[in-house]
């Protein structure tokens, strides 16, 4: 296979994927701020995170993934005041429906969720190193900001020259007073009816950039591979990310900066303050399938802008619909024969032109590209009965085994049966682990009579609905 390439926004480079050590490749996303439910803006660029690590798992490589929950902020105090409820109760309420709508979407559940709150004495660690190495400085409120005049390659990520950097509308308005407009807050002066921490460098409360430096350095490093972000974070975020974490470590802090385009809806950006946003609940509401949004949100390439429309959707939901009638039509395949002798080479140069394509910068679009060449190619195949059932077997594993990466194709795991076929389900992997074969062949009979098909893998018994149309 071909070397992973990534394109980096900080040097500008599309380069190979080197990890750092020989463990994991340690990734940080930007995760939500729990004020509200997520848009599927937000979800966009969670998605293609979670791409990423789909698929450098899928590659063999061991991932670390820690994505933050920022649980503390400004929009977060004036929710919770205005709803009338403790910060914690608000924010865990939106905690679980964000890991709910990520469940939906089959984001992959990142290895670390850290939650600012949580991190306070980390946080408040590295103010008390930017203090001593003299990059931040108090004022009179109580009030901590770093000092970017004290970083001269401030800008670089976002390519803004220093000296003419001015406050503007992409710079946060900070209510507190400080040295320099371009100055920013790594921790705010305990304000009264404000939510505050009694520490060593005073009483207050983080900024919102320096949760992130003090998380990802906490259960990733002072240098690790990649971090992840919308576009929307290159500046000040992730600016402000860099200069804090490196003033501190003295180390270079992230190889690979990678950011997602955003996602546009009646041609600007879906934002909250645009109004333009939809939700993951409301378009499953709305008769939108999980699959379809999933494979939606994915199918363009990240850096490129997406529009969400209901034709984007529809279209997206006939793409998991052809998945799916593959699919359907290989496991119920039933023609014996020989084997097909062109299928094996079909297979491999499908797996290789979907690799070779997300090696480059995670082109999606060539990706499905080839996963539709092979879809129409099996098609013919079983049109023409030339595969034999074993045949129909690999191609099926196949198809399964992108779908690691892509996430769309139908899988019990994700959805529930009732009660009685649960139970049967239970019988029969109980059959199995007393080798009563045929007890087990006959609840499988039988749970197929009822419309599920099951299949034995490594990791237990494998169930998935048959659709209607098609039993018998
Ligand atoms: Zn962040």
């Amino acid at each position: 296979m071909s070397e992973i390439r990534l394109h980096d926004t900080l040097s500008g480079e599309t380069r190979p994927l080197v990890p750092l050590d020989d463990g994991a490749i340690r990734i940080y996303t930007c995760g939500p701020t729990v004020y509200g439910p997520a848009h599927i803006g937000n979800f966009r660029s969670f998605l293609f995170a979670d791409l990423l690590v789909r698929y450098l798992r899928w590659r063999g490589h061991t991932v670390m993934w820690v994505m933050n929950i920022t649980d503390i902020d400004d929009k977060i105090i004036k929710g919770a005041a205005a709803a009338g409820e403790a910060i914690g109760e608000l924010t865990d309420r939106y905690l679980a429906r964000f890991l709910e709508d990520a469940d939906t979407l089959r984001m992959t559940r990142p290895d670390v969720l850290p939650r600012a709150t949580d991190h306070i004495d980390r946080i408040v660690a590295l103010i008390e190193t930017l203090l001593e190495r003299g990059h931040a400085y108090r004022t009179d409120d109580g009030s901590i900001f770093f000092r970017i005049a004290s970083w001269p390659s401030y800008g670089r990520l976002a390519r803004l020259d220093p000296e003419q950097m001015r406050v503007g509308e992409r710079v946060e308005a900070d209510e507190y007073a400080k040295d320099d407009v371009r100055d920013f807050a790594l921790w705010k002066g305990a304000k009264p009816g404000e939510p505050s921490w009694s520490t060593s460098i005073g009483e207050g409360r983080p900024g919102w950039h320096i949760e992130c430096s003090a998380m990802s350095m906490a259960h990733l490093g002072p240098s690790f591979d990649i971090h992840t972000g919308g576009i929307d974070l290159i500046f000040p975020h992730h600016e402000d990310e860099i200069a804090q974490s490196e003033a501190a470590t003295g180390q270079p802090f992230v190889r690979t900066w990678l950011h997602c385009a955003h996602l546009r809806s009646s041609g600007s950006k879906m934002a909250k303050s645009t109004g333009n946003i939809a939700r993951v609940a409301e378009l499953l509401d709305a008769g939108v399938s999980p699959r379809a949004l999933r494979y939606a949100l994915l199918a363009v390439h990240y850096r490129a802008g997406l529009d969400h429309s209901d034709e984007s959707l529809a279209a997206a939901g006939a793409a998991v619909t052809r998945l799916d009638t593959l699919v359907l039509a290989l496991e119920s395949y039933r023609e014996d024969g020989l084997d097909d002798p062109g299928l094996e080479a079909a297979l491999l140069g499908a797996r290789s032109a979907f690799a070779s394509a997300l090696d480059d910068d995670l082109n999606i679009s060539a990706a499905l590209a080839a996963v539709f060449d092979l879809v129409r190619d099996l098609n013919r195949r079983i049109e023409a009965r030339t595969l034999s059932i074993a045949d129909a077997t690999r191609a099926s594993d196949a198809l399964h085994d992108l779908d690691r990466v892509l996430g769309v194709l139908p899988d019990g795991s994700g959805a529930s049966l009732d009660a009685e076929l649960q139970t049967m389900l239970d019988e029969r992997a109980a059959a199995r682990a007393a080798r009563d074969w045929a007890a087990s062949d006959r609840l499988r009979d039988a749970l197929a009579d009822r419309g599920v098909a099951v299949e034995d893998t490594r990791d237990g018994q494998r169930w998935r609905r048959i659709p209607q149309t098609t039993r018998g």
